[in-house]
């Protein structure tokens, strides 16, 4: 691969260009895998990035050969300037490709206005499609809301992948449904493996469903034909019953690919993150406030980007979980 002198290159040669950018550390469901029912202590306002800023440190990210961005949280929609924050990313130069993660709730309404400010994509997280179990796994009644926003979504034209995460004895035999209605919408479905990360359902080594059993279930009901992990993304894929359709396992944990990762994530209030799973974060937001260059900012990614190691070392008898969660870290 040909970098370009600024890229952001990590001691095992591993180069980044993807950022992902918490809006919020907010969320309007609970859902169990990654927040605790009375949710959690919400950073302060003052202490979030600005829209300025969370697009100031994309531009320094994108010179330095970031293509693709993505908005996650908590839950990014329910900051009110989400949409004025993709017009700003979609704005820089080279024009990165700018995807959103979001539980779908809020999305009838903003799903045309995203794409029209420069929206390319959205990965919606749907687990259930039973508005019981739904409720229950999420501990809020919203299923008809987050379908709304994924039709607003395919009104839009906005490209859609469906993520899940399947939890034992609560949606866990709902793998087949949940791809056959992701086929039928013409998106993509992908479950992922639950991860050891927040103070909710607690992860259990031997516990989560991994890909294998995932795929186990599929296979009942489908035939799957391997496609590899191309690009070195994060999903495995199997073409489903002969195509057009593609499923995706995202195996964190029983098949990690921290070999191919090519992310960085910065938290919504200004800490930028090597890893899901890093216990060090570089203050972006201190440096933002106090005068950073463009270069200071770059100096600070690479620093960071140094600490980095060659993966995660969940399952270690020395694994230390990270001190925030999911939602805090931006998943
Ligand atoms: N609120 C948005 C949503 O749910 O799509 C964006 C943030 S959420 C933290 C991003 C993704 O992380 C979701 O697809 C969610 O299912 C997943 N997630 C959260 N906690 C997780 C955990 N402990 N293990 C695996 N995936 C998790
Ligand atoms: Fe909110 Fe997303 Fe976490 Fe569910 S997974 S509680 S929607 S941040």
């Amino acid at each position: 691969m040909v970098t370009s002198p600024t890229a952001l290159v990590d001691r095992f040669g591993r180069v980044h260009t993807d950022l992902r950018l918490s809006l919020t550390d907010r969320c309007n469901l609970r859902c169990a895998y990654c927040m605790p029912p009375a949710g959690l202590e919400w950073t302060r306002r003052a202490e979030l990035l600005t829209a300025d800023e969370i697009v100031r440190v994309a531009a320094v990210a994108v010179a330095a050969g970031v293509t693709k961005i993505r908005l996650t949280g908590g839950e990014p929609l329910v900051r009110p300037d989400c949409v004025d924050i993709v017009a700003g990313l979609a704005e820089l130069t080279p024009r990165p490709q700018i995807a959103l993660t979001t539980n779908a709730v809020l999305l009838q309404d903003l799903a045309q206005p995203l794409a029209a400010a420069g929206l390319n994509r959205v990965n919606l997280s749907l687990d259930s499609l039973d508005r019981e179990t739904y409720a229950r796994l999420t501990r809020r009644d919203r299923l008809p809301a987050a379908l709304a926003g994924l039709a607003a979504a395919q009104r839009a034209g906005l490209a859609i992948k469906i993520n899940a995460v399947l939890l034992p004895g609560i949606n866990d035999t709902e793998a087949p449904q949940l791809l056959r209605f992701a086929l039928e919408q013409g998106a993509e479905m992908r479950f992922i493996e639950h991860m050891p990360l927040g103070e909710a359902a607690p992860w259990q080594p031997d516990r989560f469903i991994t890909a294998a059993e995932i795929l186990d279930r599929l296979r009942a009901d489908f035939e799957l034909e391997p496609l590899g992990r191309p690009d070195a993304a994060t999903a495995e894929r199997w073409l489903v019953d002969g195509g057009p359709g593609v499923v995706g396992v995202i195996a964190s944990m029983s098949r990690p690919f921290c070999g191919d990762c090519s992310r960085l994530r910065l938290t919504a209030d200004g800490q930028l993150r090597h890893c899901l799973f890093a216990t060090t974060e570089t203050n972006l937001r201190a440096a933002l406030r106090s005068g950073a260059t463009a270069a200071d900012l770059l100096g600070l990614m690479q620093t960071c980007l140094n600490d980095k190691s060659a993966g995660h070392q969940v399952g270690a008898a020395d694994f230390q979980k990270p001190a925030r969660g999911m939602s805090q870290i931006g998943g």
